[in-house]
C-alpha cells in the first residue's frame, strides 16, 4: 500500500513536492485554499495527482501519513493545529526533498540578504563549473530539481518558515547573514522565537560541516558561543579583524580559510554598499571553504549582475537618480539603503508595516533625507516618527503619484529612493509589482 502524502499549497514548492512524491510512489493529494495557477494545474494533471482549490477538505487531509506545508501557511491556522493533534507530522518541501538527494547543501538564512547571497554564491559555483542548482525561495523548487535533474550541489535560500518545517535535513555549509526583527506576527511577537527558528539551520550539523556567520550581529555571535554547534566556524565582519573568516582591511576584502589568504579590492566588487560587503564576504567564504579557485571567486564577485528590486538603479531624469529598493520590506534593509547614498534623498516609504520601529532610522533620516513621500494606505506611524525632523511629508496611494511627487520635491543631484520598509499588500500584488510600477512611472517622467 502506498503512503498518502498531503501537500498544502499548490504553488511552486507544493507542485515540486507533488512531482517528487509521485515519482517516489506516494499517493498524493494537493489542497490549496486559494486558487492554483493554471500552469501548476496542468502539471498536476499531467502527473495524475488529485487536487482541490478554494477549500481544504479535512476528510481528505486528516488521513495523511505526512503533510508537506507551504511556508506561506501559518502554524496557528486551525487545520494545521488539527493535523498536528492527530499526530501527523508537518514538514516543509525542503525537508521532504532532502530525503532524496545526496547533494552537498549550502543553505543561506537571515533577515536580509538571503536572495542576494544565494544568487551570488550560485553564480560563483556555477562559474567554477560545478553541477549546481539554486532553490529555496528562488526559481524552480528544490523538490522539482531533485525529481527531474538532481544536482551535485544546491544553494538554498531558507526562510524561517521553511526552517520551521525542517527536522532531519542537514545543511553542509550554513550561512547566517543577520537576525533583525521581521515577521514577528508569526512568532507570537517574540524575537527569541524568530531567532530560534533561524538557528534551526544548524541542527544536525557535525564537526565536518561549516558555519559562516556575521560576527557583527550580536544575536548571532552570542548564540554561536554555544558549544552545541559543532560545525567549523567562519565568522565575517566589516568592523573587526577576524583570524579565521572574512574581514575588511583598508581597501580590501580579506578571507582567511585554513591559513590561506584571499584578497581583493572593495572597489572591484560588483555589489556596492556596506550590506553587500557582508553578502560578498559570505559568498566568498563559501567558495573558499569549497576550495574553489581564488581567480574564479574574484571574477564572480566582480561580474555578478545586481538583482531587480534591490537598490536597483532605474535611471536618471534631469540629474535626479531613481533607485528601486522595493524588496526592502523591513526597517533594517531600509537602513542600509539610506546609508548607501550621500546625496540628498527624497525617500518613498510605506505600505503594510509588520510592527516597525522607526527609531533606528531617525538619525540617518535626519542627516540624509530632504523629503518623505508616503506610499501606503495608513501612513500615520511614518508621520509620527519623522514629522518633527522632516518638513515635507506627503501622502500618496499610487506608484505614479509617488514618483511624480518625489520628482517635484527633488532637484539635480538628488536621489529618489523607493525603500519602503514595509510589505506591499495594501496597494500592490507583491513587492515585484510595486517595483515594476515604480519603474514604469519613472520611465514615463
Ligand atoms: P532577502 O532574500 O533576505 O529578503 P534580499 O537579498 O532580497 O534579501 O534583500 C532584501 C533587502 O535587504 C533589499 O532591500 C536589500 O538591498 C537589503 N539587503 C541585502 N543584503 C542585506 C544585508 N546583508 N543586510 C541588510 N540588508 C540587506
Amino acid at each position: 500500500m502506498s503512503k498518502r502524502l498531503v501537500i498544502l499549497g499548490g504553488g511552486e514548492s507544493g507542485v515540486g513536492a507533488a512531482i517528487l512524491a509521485k515519482k517516489k510512489g506516494f499517493e498524493v493529494f494537493v489542497s490549496d485554499r486559494g486558487e492554483i495557477k493554471d500552469r501548476y494545474k496542468s502539471v498536476l494533471k499531467s502527473i495524475d495527482v488529485e487536487w482541490e482549490e478554494g477549500k481544504h477538505t479535512e476528510a481528505k487531509i486528516l488521513n495523511a501519513a505526512e503533510v508537506v506545508k507551504s511556508p506561506g501557511i501559518p502554524d496557528a491556522v486551525s487545520l494545521i493545529v488539527k493535523i498536528k493533534e492527530k499526530g501527523i507530522r508537518v514538514i516543509s518541501e525542503i525537508e521532504f526533498a532532502g530525503r532524496y538527494t545526496n547533494a552537498k547543501i549550502i543553505g543561506i538564512t537571515g533577515s536580509n540578504g538571503k536572495t542576494t547571497t544565494a544568487m551570488l554564491t550560485y553564480h560563483l559555483l556555477k562559474k567554477t563549473g560545478l553541477d549546481v542548482g539554486l532553490a529555496g525561495n528562488i526559481g524552480d523548487s528544490f523538490a522539482r530539481q531533485v525529481a527531474e535533474e538532481d544536482k551535485g550541489f544546491y544553494v538554498l535560500e531558507l526562510s524561517s518558515f521553511q526552517l520551521d518545517g525542517m527536522f532531519h535535513f542537514k545543511v553542509d555549509i550554513a550561512v547566517i547573514m543577520n537576525i533583525t526583527p521581521d515577521h514577528l506576527d508569526r512568532y507570537d511577537n517574540k524575537f527569541e522565537n524568530y531567532a530560534a527558528s533561524k538557528f534551526r539551520i544548524l541542527q544536525n550539523q557535525t564537526k565536518y560541516n561549516e558555519i559562516i556567520y556575521c560576527y557583527d550581529d550580536e544575536v548571532i555571535r552570542k548564540e554561536l558561543e554555544n558549544e552545541k554547534y559543532e560545525g567549523v566556524k567562519h565568522p565575517f565582519s566589516i568592523k573587526t579583524v577576524i583570524s579565521e573568516g572574512g574581514y575588511i582591511n583598508k581597501e580590501n576584502l580579506i578571507i582567511n580559510t585554513n591559513n590561506k589568504l584571499f584578497k581583493m579590492k572593495i572597489t572591484e566588487l560588483a555589489l556596492q554598499g556596506k550590506h553587500n560587503l557582508y553578502n560578498s564576504m559570505a559568498s566568498g567564504i563559501a567558495g573558499r571553504v569549497l576550495d574553489l579557485k581564488k581567480e574564479v571567486i574574484r571574477e564572480s564577485l566582480t561580474d555578478f549582475k545586481n538583482i531587480e528590486h534591490r537598490l536597483e538603479e532605474v535611471g536618471k531624469v534631469h540629474g535626479i537618480t531613481f533607485i528601486n529598493d522595493s524588496k526592502a520590506t523591513n526597517v533594517n534593509a531600509t537602513w542600509y539603503a539610506l546609508e548607501n547614498y550621500q546625496n540628498p534623498i527624497v525617500w518613498i516609504v510605506g505600505g503594510v508595516d509588520k510592527g516597525n520601529d522607526y527609531e533606528m532610522l531617525a538619525e540617518l533620516v535626519g542627516d540624509r533625507v530632504k523629503a518623505i513621500v508616503c506610499l501606503g494606505k495608513d501612513n500615520h506611524k511614518i508621520h509620527e516618527a519623522f514629522g518633527d525632523i522632516i518638513e515635507d511629508i506627503v501622502d500618496t496611494e499610487t506608484a505614479q503619484d509617488a514618483v511624480n511627487m518625489a520628482y517635484r520635491l527633488s532637484r539635480k543631484g538628488d536621489t529618489v529612493l523607493l525603500s519602503p520598509a514595509c510589505a506591499s499588500f495594501d496597494l500592490f500584488d507583491n513587492y515585484e509589482d510595486r517595483g515594476h510600477q515604480f519603474k514604469r512611472a519613472v520611465k514615463a517622467l
